[in-house]
C-alpha cells in the first residue's frame, strides 16, 4: 500500500546514504524510510532543471497540456493507492483522501487549460511600429510543499508551473513526501520531459538555504506557516527572485443575527473537524450575534463532540489524528492558556487515547482577547466561539489578527452582505458556506497569510514574466 520512496532527479529514482523514518500519525509506527537529498543531489536537481526549463519552456502550450492532462488521468485511475498511501502517512479518513487525490487531478486539469490562455496584447502604437506584451515563464521553480494535503498541495505548484512552461525543483513535506511521489510518477508515465520535475527531501532548512540563493532559481512558492514564508523571503530578496507565498490563516466566521443558528452550528461543526482542522482555511473564530449564541453553541458543541475519531483506514472514522507529534503539545498548549485566562472548554481539550497523535475536537466558548487562540492559528481541531453585539464588533474582531486569508459569513441580508465584501480583510470570502476555493477561483491571502494567488485565471501569472516587445518598421 505505501510506496517505496526515492528521490526524483533528472528523470531517474534515487536514493541517498542517509535517511529519515516517515510515520504513520495513527499508529506511531515506521512505514517508510526517506532518502535524504545531499548537496550533490541538489545540484544535479539544479543542472536538471535548467535543461528541463529549455525543453519544457520551448514545448507547445497544447503539448505541454496534453501531458499534463495524460499525468491527471493516471492519477485518477490510482486514486485508490494513492489515496491509502496518504491516509497510512498523514491520517485523515480514505474519504477524505480518495476526494484530495480527485482535487490534486483538478488542479491538474485547470492548469492545462489555462497553459493555452495565457494571452499576450497588442497595444495600440504609432504608424509602422506595434508594441506587443509576451507572457514567458519566469524559469526554474523552487516549490515548497506541507505536510497537510500530501496531493492536492504539491498539485497547486507543480501544476502552475508546469502549465506556465517552467521546470520545478519541489520539495515536499518528509512527513508525507507519498503523495508527491505519486505525482511524479504519474509524470514519468505520462511522458514529461527528464528534468521538468525533479523532487527532493531532507533538511528543509539545508535545502531550501541552497536552493533559493542559485542564479536559476527564479520564483520561490511556498506553502507552509507565516513564519517560514517570511523566512524564505527575506532568503529570496537577495537575489531579487520572485515569490509565491501561501501562508497561515485564522479564518473567522461571522454568524449575523437572521443565520439558521442550528444548521450553521452543525455545519461548522463539520468543516472545522475535517483533517483534524489542519486545514489554513479552518473556519476558527466564530463571532455569533448575541441574540443566537446558545442555540448555535449547543449545536455545534453536540455535533463535535459526536465526531467519530479513529484510524483513518476505519470504516465510518469522520477525523484522524493530527499529523505530526510537534501538533499535540503545540494545540494542548493553546488550549490551557485559554482555560487560564477564562475561557469554557465545552467539549475536548485533551488527547484522545494513548496511540497516535489524536486530539478531541475542541470547542472553547468566549476566549478574552488576550488568550493565544485568539490570535495564533491552531492549525488543529479546535474552533472559539465568542458572541458579538453587532455587525461592526464582529468586523472590527474579524480583522484584529495579522492574517488575511479565507473569512466566512452567515446572512442573507444584502446590506449585510455588502459590508462584508467591503470590510472583511481576507483573500477568500464566503457567504452561506465553508468552502472556499475551487480550481477555477483564485485562491490567496492577504496580510501575513502571502502573497499571489493559485488557481482561477490569475493562478499562471506568478509563474510568468511579462516582456513588452516594441517593434518597428526597418
Ligand atoms: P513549520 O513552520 O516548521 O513547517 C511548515 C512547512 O514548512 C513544513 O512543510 C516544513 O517542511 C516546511 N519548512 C520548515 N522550515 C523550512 C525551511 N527553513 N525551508 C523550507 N521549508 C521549511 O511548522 P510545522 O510544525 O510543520 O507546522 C505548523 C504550522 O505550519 C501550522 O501552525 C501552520 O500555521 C503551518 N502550516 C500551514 C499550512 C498551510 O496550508 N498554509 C500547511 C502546513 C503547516
Amino acid at each position: 500500500m505505501y510506496p517505496e520512496l526515492k528521490l526524483y532527479i533528472a528523470g531517474e529514482w534515487r536514493g541517498s546514504a542517509t535517511d529519515m523514518p516517515v510515520v504513520n500519525p495513527a499508529t506511531e509506527a515506521v512505514i517508510g524510510r526517506l532518502p535524504c537529498a545531499q548537496t550533490s543531489d541538489l545540484d544535479d536537481a539544479l543542472t536538471a532543471a535548467q535543461a528541463g526549463l529549455r525543453i519544457w519552456s520551448r514545448t507547445s502550450p497544447r503539448d505541454r497540456a496534453d501531458i499534463i492532462l495524460r499525468a491527471a488521468r493516471l492519477m485518477r485511475e490510482r486514486q485508490e493507492t494513492i489515496a491509502q498511501a496518504i491516509t497510512l502517512e498523514q491520517g485523515k479518513p480514505l474519504a477524505q483522501a480518495r476526494l484530495e487525490v480527485i482535487r490534486g487531478a483538478e488542479f491538474f486539469e485547470w492548469d492545462a487549460g489555462e497553459a493555452m490562455r495565457t494571452y499576450g496584447r497588442i497595444i495600440p502604437a504609432p504608424k509602422g511600429q506595434k508594441f506587443a506584451v509576451h507572457h514567458q515563464p519566469i524559469g526554474v521553480v523552487a516549490a515548497f510543499a506541507p505536510w497537510n494535503f500530501p496531493m492536492s498541495q504539491p498539485a497547486r505548484k507543480i501544476g502552475g508551473a508546469l502549465a506556465a512552461g517552467c521546470s520545478v525543483i519541489l520539495k515536499a513535506a518528509e512527513e508525507t513526501p507519498a503523495g508527491a511521489i505519486h505525482i511524479a510518477k504519474a509524470f514519468e508515465d505520462a511522458g514529461l520531459p527528464r528534468g521538468v520535475l525533479n523532487l527532493v527531501f531532507g533538511d528543509p532548512a539545508a535545502i531550501s538555504a541552497h536552493l533559493i540563493p542559485q542564479d536559476p532559481v527564479r520564483l520561490v512558492a511556498f506553502t507552509g506557516s507565516t513564519a517560514i514564508g517570511r523566512h524564505l523571503t527575506t532568503m529570496a530578496s537577495e537575489n531579487m527572485t520572485s515569490v509565491l507565498m501561501e501562508l497561515g490563516g485564522h479564518a473567522p466566521v461571522i454568524v449575523c443575527e437572521d443565520a439558521g443558528a442550528q444548521d450553521a452550528g452543525q455545519a461548522g461543526a463539520v468543516r472545522k473537524m475535517r483533517n483534524a482542522g489542519q486545514v489554513c482555511t479552518s473556519p476558527t473564530r466564530f463571532f455569533v450575534h448575541e441574540s443566537l449564541f446558545d442555540t448555535f453553541a449547543s449545536a455545534f458543541v453536540s455535533r463535535a463532540a459526536a465526531t467519530v475519531v479513529g484510524n483513518g483506514l476505519d470504516e465510518g472514522v469522520e477525523m484522524g489524528p493530527l499529523a505530526n507529534s510537534r501538533r499535540l503539545p503545540a494545540l494542548t498548549e493553546l488550549i490551557e492558556d485559554a482555560r487560564q485566562k477564562g475561557a469554557t472548554i465545552a467539549t475536548g481539550g485533551a488527547r484522545h487515547g494513548n496511540e497516535g497523535y489524536f486530539l478531541q475536537p475542541t470547542v472553547v466558548l468566549n476566549a478574552p482577547d488576550d488568550a493565544r487562540i485568539m490570535q495564533e492559528e491552531p492549525f488543529g481541531p479546535l474552533a472559539v466561539i465568542n458572541s458579538v453585539r453587532s455587525l461592526d464588533d464582529a468586523i472590527e474582531k474579524a480583522n484584529s489578527v495579522p492574517y488575511g486569508l479565507a473569512g466566512y459569513a452567515f446572512t442573507n441580508r444584502a446590506d449585510y452582505i455588502d459590508r462584508l465584501v467591503d470590510e472583511v480583510e481576507v483573500g477568500n470570502l464566503s457567504i452561506n458556506t465553508l468552502e472556499a476555493s475551487m480550481p477555477e477561483t483564485p485562491f490567496g491571502g492577504v496580510k501575513s497569510s502571502g502573497y499571489g494567488r493559485e488557481g482561477g485565471s490569475e493562478g499562471l501569472d506568478n509563474y510568468m514574466t511579462v516582456k513588452h516587445v516594441w517593434y518597428c518598421a526597418a
